[in-house]
């Protein structure tokens, strides 16, 4: 049986897969322990991404607060 790409484990993530691909993926998933482990490997990859997206949106927000107040301060 072949294995699940990586597209696909992003795409089951996402939810983007027809119902017989998600079948035959989490029936793959299932029995095969390296796909599985690929799976939560991709998912902490995205929760990584997601934190560091979250942290630039502060930055973003933190530095519009500062110009905000060195517009004030002019
Ligand atoms: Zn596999």
């Amino acid at each position: 049986m072949k294995h699940i790409s990586e597209i696909n484990l992003q795409r089951l993530l996402d939810d983007n897969l027809s119902l017989v691909q998600k079948l035959i993926c989490k029936h793959h998933l299932a029995k095969c322990a390296d796909c599985a482990a690929k799976l939560e490997a991709v998912k902490t990859q995205r929760q990584e991404l997601l934190s560091i997206a979250q942290n630039l949106n502060r930055l973003q927000e933190a530095e519009t607060a500062i110009s905000k107040t060195s517009i004030l301060r002019k």
